[in-house]
This record gives C-alpha cells, structure tokens and sequence, in this order.
C-alpha cells in the first residue's frame, strides 16, 4: 500500500544534486528555523495562478515565465528588480496588444537561488573547486574556501525572496505597472534602438486607445486588469530542505502548499520519477514545472506525469520542453502525443535556452539568438501539426544591459561577450535581445 505524502518523505527516495552540507546539526537547525518563518506567498495566489494557467492549457492564455538563471545575493536592489519587471511587463504588452491573447507572467524571482549542475568540480587557472550551486548554498568565488556550502545562506535566500517579494507587490500593485505608463516601462537604453522605437508605437497606441474610451465617458479608473498586474513567483526546487521547511497545510482546503513561491519546478536533472524530487512535488498542491530535455523516454515522462497529476487536473502540470534547436522537430512530437493521449491537460512552454547553450572561442558560455528563435519556431511547428497549443516560453533575461547570448536585433558579437558578462551562471538575454524575441514570438502566435 502507498503510504501518505508528507512534506519531508522524499528524505525516504534517492536524491542527487544536493550540496555537501558539513554540519548536519546546523542543517537541521536551519530548517527548523525556516519551519517558523511567515510564508512568502498565499494558497489563494496559488489557487488564481492554477486558474491561468488552466486557461493556458485550454489554449485561451500564453505562458512568459522569465528571469535570472540565478537570482544574486549581490543584486537585489528595488533598481535591478523594477528593471527586470520592467523588460517582463513590455515583453508582455508587445505579445498581447500584437497577438490579442492574454498573458500569464510568472517570474523565475524571489527564491531563484539553488543551482543542478552537470559536474561537481571546475578548473579554476588548473585547480580543481567545488562547481557554483547558487548563493543559497555558497559564494560565487571561484576559490575552495567560497564554495563551502553554509546552510546559513538559506535563511538569507529567504530574507531576499521575501524582500524580493515585497518589492515586486509595491511595484505591481503601486502603480508602476499601470498600463496607462506603458511607456515609461521603456528603459533609456532600450528606447533609443529599433526594438525600443517599435515599442513606443505600442505604448503610444495603448495610451490613445484609453484616451478614446475615456473621451467616450467610459471611466477606466476603477479597472483593476488596466492599473495593475501580476507577476506571479517561482523557482526551481532543488534544495528540498528549503521548500519542505516553507510547505504548510493549508486550513481551509486541508491541502499542502509550498509556499515559498507561486509554482516551482523540477530540473531535467532531478526529474526521476522515482526520485526525491518527484516525491516531494506529487504533494504540494502548487502548478509544478518539470523540464524535458532531449534525454526524456515517453515511458519516463508519462511516469512523471502520473505521479505530479493522477487526478488530470487543469493548470496542475506544465511541461518546459528545453531540446535545443536541433532536436526540438524531431522529438517534441512523441511526447506531447503521448501526454495528450494519456489525458493529461498539461501546459507545454518552450525553454529554448538550455539546450542551446556552448562555450565561444574566446572560453563564455554562451547562446545564439537564431539558435533559441529557431527552437521556438520549432516547437510551434510541432504544435501546429499535432493541433495542440504552445502554451508559452521559459526565458533567461535580464533588465540589465549585458552582452552574454550573441545576435538578435542588436546584434551582440563574440567579441563584445566580455563587455558586460555578468551573469553568475547562465548566459542572459538583455532588455533589448527580450524585446526582440517578444516581437518575433507574437509574430509566431498570429500565423
Ligand atoms: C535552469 O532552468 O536554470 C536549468 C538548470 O534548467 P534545466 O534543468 O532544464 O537544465
Ligand atoms: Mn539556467
């Protein structure tokens, strides 16, 4: 017989990926701390991004979850979090106002801190270190002494999430993402290049649009969906000791909730279906994310898929197909089959990113634009020709103006990487790169 799920049983189950923690006592120490702190988010939150996503999976919404590979203890500046929300919130206007469907905006904010990575070590100048798992684990430094994981660091990830949270709230709910200052979403950086330019034309009709209705007598001020938005949270679910420490029974529904943030996901690394992770993400009652890379059998991914949605519960499951570029056409079409067949109404987002990442010449890890549109392109194809619908895009981007992913509107060159590489793991799109991508996805919606 089954047992019944608890939030710490995945103890019980394999896992991998998980940090060498020193000191057992301070681990435990830790997450009981962590037992005692408030929630980040609420289970009615949770409830309403279901919904969305529910209408996604029915084909009436498309998903933009985007954000930092990793969010940075060194960056949580209100100025670096408005300018993230900022590239979101126009990526957003330009797929709504050119495609006319409705957008639901998850952040990969505020608790974007633990790290899968492919091997435990690097060589830093020929010596060998422990590999970067995230600030929540240890510092970015590439020295022994830095990499040292410190279960301390958990508490103060959840100090920034929940700063990082709270600046979010302010900024959605204050009037920064007021529809009617479209325009002032455009960064200075960004306004002046043709992506920008093309915004404006955007923001400038959104603006005569509700000047119309308001010289018509029809009073908008009391239009809750016009004066702000949501940006939902999420991360990935990796440090398990975190996440179960944050999932509480929720009084009303008698149900489990995670809530350390709205929907988190399970990597393509950890995504065993008889593994910890899976356990511990088949009991919460938050939207769960899993990652399909090119590796994903159909048998696995079904088995993954009974164990996260047995009931084939709308807004439940959403699968990030993450193949590359060169896979996408020939292996999305099986399982997406197979999911369909099976019964589950999943949510199917492209993460055209993480299979199309390569070291350049002069040794940054980096990603092609064209690489990453074609994997796009690729997954719409898929979709067109089964009749199923592409429920969104998983990006990494930043607000900031950086040069880690090469081309798109700009053009970023191999030899201007390392004018603003500042990522502490994967390479990024900037504002401008975001911008153009939106672009070209709305063009992808419409035919
Ligand atoms: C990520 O989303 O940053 C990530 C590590 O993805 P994946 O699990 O798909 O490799
Ligand atoms: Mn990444």
């Amino acid at each position: 017989m089954e047992l019944a799920w608890d939030p710490w049983d995945w103890q019980n189950y394999p896992i991998t990926q998980q940090p060498e923690w020193h000191s057992r006592d301070e681990l435990e120490a830790v997450r009981r701390e962590l037992t005692l702190r408030a929630p980040l988010v609420y289970p009615r939150e949770i409830d309403a991004l279901k919904r969305g996503l529910a209408r996604a999976a029915a084909g009436r919404a498309f998903v933009l979850q985007a954000g930092d590979c990793a969010e940075s203890f060194h960056e949580h500046s209100a100025a670096a979090i408005r300018a993230k929300l900022r590239v979101i919130l126009q990526m957003a206007v330009v797929l709504t106002y050119s495609s006319g469907v409705s957008v639901v905006k998850i952040g990969r904010i505020a608790g974007q801190y633990a790290k899968p990575r492919s091997a435990d070590t690097e060589l830093h100048q020929g010596v060998e270190i422990p590999v970067f798992r995230g600030h929540i684990v240890h510092g970015d430094d590439p020295t022994v002494e830095a990499r040292r994981p410190d279960p301390q660091r958990m508490l103060t990830a959840y100090d920034y999430s929940r700063a990082t949270v709270a600046t979010v709230r302010a900024l959605t709910e204050g009037g920064f993402s007021d529809l009617s200052r479209a325009h002032s979403w455009n960064q200075d950086f960004v306004a002046s290049s043709p992506e920008g330019e093309r915004y404006e034309t955007i923001a400038a009709e959104i603006e005569r649009a509700l000047n119309f209705m308001g010289a018509c007598g029809i009073d908008l001020s009391h239009e809750e969906v016009l004066h702000q938005v949501t940006l939902w949270t999420s991360h990935e679910a990796l440090l398990l000791g975190y996440e179960a420490a944050l999932t509480r029974l929720d009084p009303a529904s008698h149900r489990y909730y995670d809530l350390s943030a709205h929907q988190v996901w399970i990597g393509d690394r950890t995504r065993d279906p008889k593994g910890a992770h899976i356990r511990f993400a088949s009991g919460i009652t938050n939207p769960v994310g899993v990652k399909v890379g090119p590796g994903m059998e159909v048998d696995d991914l079904l088995a993954v898929c009974g164990e996260l949605d047995p009931d084939r519960e709308p807004g439940r499951l959403v699968l990030v197909a993450r193949m590359g570029h060169e896979a996408v056409r020939a292996r999305l079409g099986d399982l997406v089959t197979a999911v369909r067949v099976a019964g589950h109404p999943a949510v199917w987002l492209c993460d055209p990113m993480h299979g199309n990442t390569f070291v350049s010449e002069a040794g940054y890890k980096t990603r092609d634009f064209e690489d990453i549109m074609d994997e796009i392109s690729g997954f719409f194809e898929v979709h067109r020709r089964l009749g199923t619908w592409p429920g969104g895009i998983h990006i990494e981007l930043t607000g900031q103006d950086v040069t880690e992913c090469l081309g798109g509107g700009e053009g970023v060159l191999e030899e201007e990487l390392s004018r603003a590489y500042d990522t502490i793991c994967d390479p990024r799109l900037n504002a401008r790169q975001s911008l153009d991508l939106a672009y070209r996805v709305a063009e992808l919606l419409i035919h």
